[in-house]
Order: C-alpha cells, then sequence, then structure tokens
C-alpha cells in the first residue's frame, strides 16, 4: 500500500526522507500514542516500576536507533540530514511529548561526549550507548536546581557583572587527583531523571563565583552516593517520568568531564541551548498537529444545531488558524533547525544563532498551547474529560511553557540578543561590504 501523508509538504521531500516519515508515523500511532495514553493515567511510582509501558517503548526506540539521530556517520551514527532529524521529532512528539522529550534528553549526554570528549570516553561510554539495541541505556539532562531554575536555562555569560548576577550552584565540582568529586542536588524537575543510567551534568566548579564558572560532565547514575528522589506527579508530560538527582561526594574519573571549567564552557552550553530549541520548537509542532488533527476529526462527527459542527463558521475559522499556525510554526522550526545543526553537527564552527532557535521554541510553545486550547474548545464538555485525548495534549501543551525555559525568560533572552547585535551586524556586514569595495 502506498502511505499517503496526512499533510502536504511544502519542503520537497525525498523519498528518503518521506520513507522515514512514514516509518517513524507509523511507530508514534501503534506503539508510543497507545502507551503514553496508559502511563499519563497510572500512579508516578507505577510508571518506572520494571515492565511498565514506558520501558516496553524505550527497548523499542533503541531497536530502531532513533536515539543515534544527531551522531554523524563518522562518529557512528546514521548521518541524517537536519531535515531528517526534525521530521523524526516532529512524528515522535506528535505521538507522545514526554517520549520525544525522553529522546532528547537520552541524546545529550552522549551526543555531548562524542563531539567534545576525549577518545577513552567515547569507547567507555559513547560506542555502547550507540549500540544499545535493548534499553540498558537512558541518559538524562541535569541541569536545573532548587535554586537556579531560569538561571541556569539562559546565556551564561562571562562578563564579570553578569558572572556574579547568576550566584553560587547548588551541585559543585572539585578536583581531587585524577578525578573529580559531585555533591549537591537537581531539581525535581529533571526529565527521565527516575529511569535514567547516566546524567549530562552541569557542576558549578567549588570556590568559583556562579554557575556561569562551571563543567559539563557525565555522571554514571549508579556511582557511590548518587541517590534518585521520586518521581514527580506533575500536571501534564506524565509519560516521561520527572525528579531529583541528589550527589554526595560522588566520583567520576577524569575523562567523563566533557567540557572542562573555562571559556569554552559558556559557548557549548550556548550552542546546546540552541540544539535543544530547535528540538523543543519540533516537539511543539508535533503536539500542536496532533492536537489539530483531534480536533478537526471531532468537528466532522458532531452534530449540534442539526449539523456536524465543521458547518459552524466560527469552528472552521479556528481550525484555519490552527492550521496556519501548525503550517507557519514549521517551516521556520525547520529553517532554525538547518541552520543550527549546519554550524554544530556539519561544520562544527559553534556559531550558531540563539536568538533565531529560541525564536523557533518559543513560537512553537506558543503556537502549541494555543493551538490545544482551541481544539479543547472545539471538543467542549468532551474535552475536559480524561476518554479524549485532547485533555491530555492540553496538559502537555501547558507543561511547554515552562520546560526547558519558561516562554517569558526565554523571550527576554532573545530580546536582550537582538537588542544587543542585531544593527551591530548588520552593520558590521555591510561595512565589511564597503571595505571589500
Ligand atoms: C515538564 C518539564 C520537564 C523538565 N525537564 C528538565 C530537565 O530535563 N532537566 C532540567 O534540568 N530541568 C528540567 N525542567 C526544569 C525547567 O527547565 C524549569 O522548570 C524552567 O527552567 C523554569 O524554572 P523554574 O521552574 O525554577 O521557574 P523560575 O525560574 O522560578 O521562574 C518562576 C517564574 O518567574 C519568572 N522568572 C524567573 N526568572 C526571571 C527573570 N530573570 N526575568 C523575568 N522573569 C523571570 C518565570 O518566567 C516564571 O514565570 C523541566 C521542567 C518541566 C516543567
Amino acid at each position: 500500500m502506498v502511505w499517503m501523508p496526512k499533510y502536504l509538504d511544502l519542503d520537497e521531500l525525498s523519498e528518503e526522507d518521506r520513507m522515514l516519515k512514514e516509518e517513524v508515523h507509523r511507530f508514534a500511532e501503534e506503539v508510543i500514542r497507545p502507551a503514553s495514553i496508559e502511563l499519563d493515567r497510572m500512579p508516578p511510582e507505577e510508571r518506572v516500576k520494571p515492565g511498565s509501558p514506558y520501558f516496553k517503548v524505550w527497548k523499542q526506540i533503541k531497536k530502531l536507533g532513533y536515539h543515534r539521530m544527531y551522531l554523524p556517520e563518522n562518529k557512528g551514527g546514521p548521518g541524517l540530514t537536519p531535515l531528517q532529524r526534525y521530521i523524526l521529532f516532529e512524528e515522535i512528539a506528535w505521538g507522545s511529548l514526554g517520549f520525544a522529550t525522553a529522546l532528547g534528553v537520552d541524546m545529550i549526554p552522549f551526543v555531548s561526549a562524542a563531539f567534545f570528549g576525549t577518545p577513552e570516553i567515547y569507547e567507555d561510554l559513547v560506542v555502547p550507548w550507540i549500540e544499545d539495541s535493548e534499553g540498558k541505556f537512558h541518559g538524562c539532562w541535569g541541569v536545573t536546581e532548587p535554586e537556579h531554575g531560569s538561571d541556569y536555562l539562559i546565556t551564561l555569560r562571562e562578563e564579570p557583572e553578569l558572572v556574579a548576577k547568576f550566584g553560587k550552584g547548588n551541585v559543585v565540582a572539585e578536583k581531587d587527583g585524577d578525578e573529580w568529586v559531585i555533591s549537591g542536588q537537581k531539581s525535581a524537575w529533571v526529565s527521565s531523571a527516575p529511569v535514567a543510567t547516566h546524567c549530562g551534568l552541569h557542576a558549578q566548579l567549588k570556590g568559583s563565583r556562579s554557575i556561569a564558572e562551571g563543567l559539563f560532565c557525565i555522571v554514571p547514575l549508579d556511582a557511590d552516593g548518587v541517590k534518585k528522589g521520586r518521581p514527580a506527579d506533575m500536571l501534564g508530560m506524565r509519560d516521561d517520568p520527572q525528579g531529583e538527582l541528589f550527589f554526595d561526594g560522588v566520583r567520576i574519573p577524569e575523562h567523563y568531564v566533557v567540557v572542562a571549567p573555562g571559556f569554552f564552557y559558556g559557548v557549548f552550553f550556548d550552542q546546546l541551548l540552541c540544539l535543544t530549541s530547535c528540538g523543543m520548537g519540533a516537539f511543539a509542532v508535533g503536539l500542536a498537529r496532533a492536537c489539530f488533527e483531534e480536533a478537526l476529526h471531532y468537528a466532522r462527527q458532531r452534530v449540534q444545531g442539526g449539523v456536524p459542527i465543521v458547518k459552524h463558521k466560527n469552528v472552521k475559522l479556528k481550525l484555519y488558524e490552527m492550521f496556519e499556525k501548525v503550517e507557519t510554526a514549521r517551516y521556520y522550526v525547520r529553517k532554525a533547525t538547518e541552520y543550527t545543526h549546519k554550524k554544530i553537527i556539519e561544520q562544527q564552527t559553534a556559531d550558531a544563532s540563539p536568538r533565531h532557535a529560541r525564536a523557533a521554541q518559543i513560537y512553537a510553545k506558543k503556537i502549541a498551547y494555543e493551538v490545544a486550547h482551541d481544539a479543547l474548545q472545539i471538543f467542549g464538555a468532551y474535552g475536559l474529560i480524561k476518554e479524549f485525548v485532547i485533555e491530555k495534549f492540553f496538559r502537555d501543551a501547558r507543561c511547554m511553557l515552562i520546560e526547558d525555559g519558561t516562554v517569558e525568560v526565554l523571550s527576554l533572552e532573545a530580546a536582550e540578543d537582538v537588542i544587543d547585535n542585531y544593527e551591530k551586524e548588520f552593520y558590521d556586514v555591510n561595512h565589511v561590504m564597503r571595505v571589500l569595495g
């Protein structure tokens, strides 16, 4: 049977792109979506127990090799194009925002180590992770702390007055011979922490002025001194468990520090946030599209005033506006992803544009919430009960406005970047053109 995409793709997809989209969509529809609905309704402790649907899906994700998607061929990956990575993320998120997030955070420690770590960490940790087809490995990303939520998700600039502004971190790292010793606590919201085996961890250098002076390392979560908190009972994103991580004098070998303290740490963090922003943008489009499709389907079935509600003008307009938002977000996020991936993954020049990556995340998150809100309205009271998946999507979309940085803080950060640099860069380009004649 020839697979027909549900929507017209304005990008000219190659045969390979189309096949990938079809494969991932089927998996999202048949495996991920049903498991995510089941997980959403389970108590937090049950979701993380061995045998829960979470692990069954995780094993299949690994078997399909989706965790390798960011790695180029010379680093053991499938060598996907930026567009293919985008497609994969949108389709998975269409099935479940939770599993898309789990896949995203799983990659952060290992892909960072593949790009910036030593050959030893590549052999010790990255190769076994690449080869995992059983779901034995699960990464997470330990950034935020009880006292540092938004503070940690904005650019950690080097200017002295800003360094002081961020304040001291909770998690600190200290060198002891050829090992590093880690102590402190990450926030209760670390995605996948309750089920993770390794954490890509940001820690402040002990004795330094603030979290801006830090390092990025990988901590195996079965190391002595690591403790996990209880899985959080969240409003949404319940298909990916969140929880605290505690470190009490945890020792890691020197080569598990992927990015050492120093100037490059700030650059690394900034570029990593560009990648995560594009990923979050793709997740938001996937979720928004899922909401739009549910609403369109429902509006054809539900009869009120003697006709299917899709015939009422207000419903028609709402559906059109939802379509418009999903489409515009998709192509902006794709463009930002293409640019960001070219700079960071292909050319490895570490000069992606934070403001464009942030704009992709912020815009897509906002439209996901608006589309989820309007979709629920089309369902009327049925949108408020658990029998219809739109109720879950709405809760997930609400979480997105906070996950990976609140939209307000990300917007303020991007605004400062635009105000400080937009005209300067324009002037510089014109100046160079003039000098070159
Ligand atoms: C579903 C989910 C998954 C998550 N996954 C992870 C994860 O994998 N790893 C991880 O480390 N963390 C994770 N987080 C944490 C997330 O990054 C933080 O919740 C987020 O950065 C906001 O921090 P906070 O909750 O402490 O809020 P706060 O920073 O306390 O913000 C509270 C309010 O104050 C506003 N505010 C704060 N600072 C400023 C400022 N400087 N200027 C203007 N307004 C400000 C905010 O906009 C917000 O409205 C996750 C969170 C959620 C909800």
